[in-house]
């Protein structure tokens, strides 16, 4: 399996998926078409497209893509009516096939309504769209706070080796902000440097892993003593420091 990243407009990403024993060519998210058909063009062909949720900056290159490649449009069934192109309407935890590549559907709702990941068993990877960041999370727009604390949750049981492709770059400002509640945690200070060094060279800080992640993304960590102590919240449930890690995010 190969993925090649593509940055998109100020700060997405969409990616690339070649399995190189069928050929087959998939694209995660374009965010708009030519950033993206600069890459495919190699390819010469664009079997899927698959997108993690409706928002524009996901979707924006769905129908251009799909009218020059003729590729087919995956999408969450709840999303039926705001993926543009919407070809495969897919369920929750259905497996599915990109040549020899198999992934499963995982439903991640918070940011949006009917917001997925696709989770590649075998490859041990993970395209997370806007529900999971590096060293942050999505805002949450149409669910609810302990609806995205549980999709968070499901993300977190997968393999720790498992590499995480997510949606932007945010990772600069999402690391000022765990350093800021979470400040003794010495994973993060190591994380810190490693993203400085990839930022600095101008490369993408992503792949991320998820044990990394377990061990220095903030909005994973809200059983942490040291981060309830930090927030004022030492009596309070998993899912109360979430929410408040989340309110206080949305206005950093
Ligand atoms: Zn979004
Ligand atoms: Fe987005």
């Amino acid at each position: 399996m190969k993925v090649e990243i593509i940055p998109c407009l100020s700060d997405n990403f969409s990616y690339l998926i070649h399995d190189k024993v069928s050929d087959k060519v998939a694209i995660v998210d374009p965010a708009e078409f030519k950033a993206c058909d600069d890459v495919i063009k190699k390819y010469k062909k664009l079997d899927f497209i698959l997108n993690t949720h409706h928002h524009a900056d996901h979707v924006d290159g769905n129908l251009e893509l799909k009218k020059k490649y003729n590729s087919k449009i995956l999408g969450f069934e709840l999303d039926k009516d705001q993926i543009p192109g919407i070809d495969i309407l897919l369920k929750e935890n259905q497996k599915y096939k990109i040549g020899k590549l198999e992934f499963e559907i995982i439903f991640v709702p918070g940011h949006t309504k009917g917001h997925i990941a696709f989770f590649f068993l075998k490859e041990k990877v993970i395209f997370t769209g806007d529900a999971l960041f590096s060293l942050g999370c999505g805002r949450v727009f149409e669910g609810t706070h302990e609806e995205m604390f549980n999709s968070l949750n499901k993300i977190k049981k997968l393999p720790s080796d498992t590499k995480i492709y997510c949606g932007h770059e945010y990772t600069k400002s999402n690391l000022n902000f765990c350093l800021a509640y979470d400040s003794k945690n010495t994973f993060l200070k190591k994380k810190e440097i490693d993203i400085q060094k990839k930022l600095s060279s101008n490369q993408p800080t992503i792949p991320t892993i998820l044990g990394q992640e377990i061990k220095t993304n903030i909005f994973l960590r809200c059983d942490d003593p040291e981060i309830k102590h930090a927030l004022g919240l030492k009596d309070s449930s998993e899912v109360e420091v979430f929410s408040k890690l989340r309110d206080l995010k949305d206005s950093f």
